[in-house]
């Protein structure tokens, strides 16, 4: 029988690990959400937990699994397997934590980067089957993105390819980005900006129709308020989600013509804002692209759910 994988899929709110299937179905899971006080050795000793708790549900024995794939959410040290820095959990800062994982398991431990996993599971099992080049972008309350060429993920020198989310889209940009530049992707395009664009533009006198209280707190406003804004034709909210589709249309841009790829997926919370949304990042992009295009390039919503860290990083077992 051939070996099932296992995937964690380390999150800034969620921690998951599952059993998945080599066709991608994940047969088992577990999810918490009590890892993000805890030290890094306390959150590896409750991975290991989590797996050992799933081996035992499932009837198997870690000599079923071809090995375990880990997906961590800030950047890493591939060869060396250590976490660089993280936003979204406390700690991190040049841990090893494939080492420190590999301490209470015999079969082989992958790390990577979770947009990394998001997009080989997007390519294996999603919206990039059967290409070999895929660029994968996740836009959410940041931007990441992976990169696979000819079938392989591409990582650069340190393991941090695919940063897109700093490319600088627009240097006279009045959003700084969290990492201290002006006119970042992320910095101008990703969910974090909604609450700045919306108040700025109240304070420029354009009125919602958003049902809000008097006294709102714009640090509020999200991707679901949006989404409402532009089912109900709030001209604050489809002028936001014009704005950042616009700076999202030129990432992708600027992305088809450093890899001429033949797909690329967009992914990420604020994809719920919907075929608005969607459509305008599509509309910009070709408006840039011109006469550029000498054959089709797929630009196509992500195809995998909620999983695809967790499956993604158990597929690099098969990378
Ligand atoms: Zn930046």
């Amino acid at each position: 029988m051939e070996k099932l994988l296992c995937g964690v899929d380390i999150g800034g709110t969620k921690l998951s690990a599952g059993i998945v299937e080599r066709d991608g179905t994940v047969r088992s899971k577990i999810t918490v959400y009590d890892h993000t006080g805890k030290t890094e050795h306390q959150i590896v000793d409750q991975i290991a937990g989590l797996i050992w708790d799933l081996l035992k549900k499932n009837n198997l024995t870690e000599q079923d699994l071809e090995g375990i794939g880990t997906g961590f959410p800030g950047h890493i040290r591939y060869r060396e397997g250590v976490t660089i820095t993280t936003s979204n959990l406390p700690g991190f800062k040049n841990f090893p934590l494939r080492k420190a994982i590999q301490d209470y398991f015999s079969i082989p431990v992958k790390l990577d980067n979770d947009a990394n996993a998001q997009a080989f599971c997007e390519y294996k099992y999603g919206a990039g089957r059967g290409y070999s080049d895929v660029i994968f972008l996740t836009i959410s309350s940041g931007i990441g993105a992976g990169i696979i060429l000819n079938n392989k993920l591409y990582r650069g020198m340190t393991g941090t390819a695919g940063e897109f989310g700093h490319t600088i889209i627009d240097p006279q940009s009045e959003y700084e980005c969290t990492c201290g530049n002006r006119g970042c992707f992320m910095g101008c395009a990703c969910g974090l900006t909604l609450p700045q664009r919306f108040r700025k533009k109240i304070e420029h006198g354009m009125k919602t129709t958003l049902p809000l209280p008097p006294d709102f707190d714009y640090s509020h406003v999200d991707g679901k308020l949006i989404k409402q804004g532009i089912d109900s034709n709030d001209p604050v909210s489809l002028a936001i989600a014009d704005e950042c589709a616009d700076y999202t249309g030129t990432g992708v841009y600027n992305i088809f013509q450093i890899f001429n790829p033949p797909v690329i997926i967009l992914g990420g919370g604020l994809m719920n804002l919907g075929d608005y949304y969607f459509n305008r990042i599509r509309l910009k992009f070709y408006e840039l692209a011109r006469d550029m295009l000498y054959d089709p390039v797929q630009i196509v919503k992500s195809e995998a759910g909620e999983d695809a860290g967790l499956i993604g990083a158990a597929a690099l077992l098969l990378e």
